[in-house]
């Protein structure tokens, strides 16, 4: 009987354990390597759009993600100067419109759904990557302490930090957007009413823009919060604030937002940095996925659909005997997925423009002067219709269209 192809995947996150589920669906033998003690994601919330719904409906995981996640009838933009409704879109007919709802989860919940369906993947705990070297009839990851794991294919799904990226290709060079975040996480019902209405809620103003939406069934709202500012330059989810900070920075801003900022006990921020689209992503019989391969910045809600499309849709396996030649399934992954994430990553650049320009006086970010916006239209509304019905194969980038206009 010819051998199981062997799959490790460096990196246990939210596209690492996706990309495990679809591979062991595809009878491949899968080792995930994780670097933490346990698997575990921090409490944020995740948009998915009807394209992320559909992915992991191949995975046939749609029925519990739907029962853990928030599904919203509307998509709302208030001006955060006056509190005013600027748009309201119905996305209650998401599923006949694009053949999936639109809905909002926590991201502990979703990692929680793909742990548990995983059922033959080897998952290995503890184990940092320090480095990953494709060879003749494979690759071999090397860690921290000191054990080596050959397989046929080494797949980098480490994220923003990749060790693996930087073996393959080399330390890249992250731009700070002159851009941070802070989030935050309240009981919904320490959520003052008028504000906890059901509604993924964007507050434009100059400069900035906050957004919130309820995850895990309606108990949780989630809270992100983006401002143009050079005053933090770390880039991580993990570093807490005082909600002092955050009341202080959107003091001026119209009362019926701000009184959502204490309802949250603790606060995160974190710096956005912005890379350049990948030319590639794959070196012989090495390759990443997700944050690792495309990094984003978050304005179209995309990375992580990104890394389950990639995930749940990996170019066919090498059948065993031809186990030798694996190299054209990555090459054929990265050429036909290569337009749609530049065109992504040039969005959510435009997008970042858009999100802080729309008000007058604003002027555009650092993150957006030297972008480039794809063509295409595209609309500001939070649930916006371009990525709804957006495959695998995004529309076709012009990397030299002119730049945004601010509007
Ligand atoms: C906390 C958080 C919140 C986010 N919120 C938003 C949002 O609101 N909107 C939005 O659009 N985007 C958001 N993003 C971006 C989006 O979530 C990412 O695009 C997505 O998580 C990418 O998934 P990933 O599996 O590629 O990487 P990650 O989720 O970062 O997972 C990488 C995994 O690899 C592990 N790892 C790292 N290095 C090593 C190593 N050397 N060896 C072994 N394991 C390693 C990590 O511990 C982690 O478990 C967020 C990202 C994070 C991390």
């Amino acid at each position: 009987m010819p051998r199981r192809p062997r799959i490790l995947i460096v990196g246990g996150g939210i596209g690492g354990l996706a990309a495990a589920l679809a591979l062991e669906r595809q009878r491949a033998e899968v080792i995930v390597c994780e670097q933490a003690p346990k698997l575990s994601e921090i409490g944020a919330g995740i948009g998915l759009a009807p394209n992320a719904v559909k992915a992991l409906r191949a995975l046939g995981l749609e029925d519990k993600i739907n029962a853990a996640a928030y599904a919203s009838e509307f998509a709302v933009i208030r001006s955060w100067r006056d509190g005013r409704q600027i748009s309201r879109a119905y996305q209650g007919d998401y599923r006949e419109k694009f053949g999936a709802p639109s809905i909002t989860i926590h991201r502990a919940d979703l990692l929680g759904i793909l742990a548990d369906a995983l059922r033959s993947t080897d998952i290995r705990l503890g184990q940092r990557s320090i480095a990953v070297a494709p060879n003749g009839n494979g690759a071999v990851a090397r860690f921290a302490d000191g054990t080596d794991i050959e397989a046929d294919l080494v797949v980098g799904a480490d994220g923003i930090h990749s060790k693996v990226r930087e073996s393959l290709f080399g330390a890249d060079a992250p731009r700070f957007t002159g851009c941070i975040c802070f989030r935050g996480m309240a009981p919904a019902e320490a959520v003052p009413r008028d504000i906890n209405t059901g509604d993924v809620t964007l507050w434009m103003g100059p400069r900035g823009h906050v957004v919130h939406y309820l995850v895990r069934r309606g108990e949780l709202l989630n809270i992100v919060a983006h401002i143009d500012s050079d005053a933090w330059t770390e880039e991580s989810w993990t570093r807490e604030c005082d909600v002092s900070e955050v009341t202080t920075t959107y003091a001026r801003r119209n009362s019926a937002l701000t009184r959502v900022f204490p309802a949250s006990a603790s606060w995160y921020k974190w710096a956005l940095y912005d890379r350049d689209p990948p030319e590639r992503w794959s070196k012989g019989r090495a390759t990443l996925l997700g944050d690792s391969a495309h990094a984003m910045l978050p304005y179209l809600g995309q990375p992580r659909w990104r890394s389950r499309m990639a995930a749940c849709s990996p170019a066919p396996l090498p059948a065993p005997p031809t186990i030798s030649t694996p190299r054209l399934p990555l090459t054929r992954r990265c050429a036909s997925r290569a337009p749609a994430r530049a065109t992504i990553t040039l969005r959510r650049r435009w997008r970042g423009c858009a999100a802080t320009c729309a008000m007058p006086g604003a002027s555009a970010s650092a993150a957006t002067r030297p972008c480039s916006r794809p063509g295409g239209s595209m609309t500001t509304t939070p649930g916006g219709s371009w990525r709804n019905g957006h495959g695998t194969q995004g529309p076709r980038a012009s990397l030299l269209s002119p730049p945004p206009r601010p509007i």
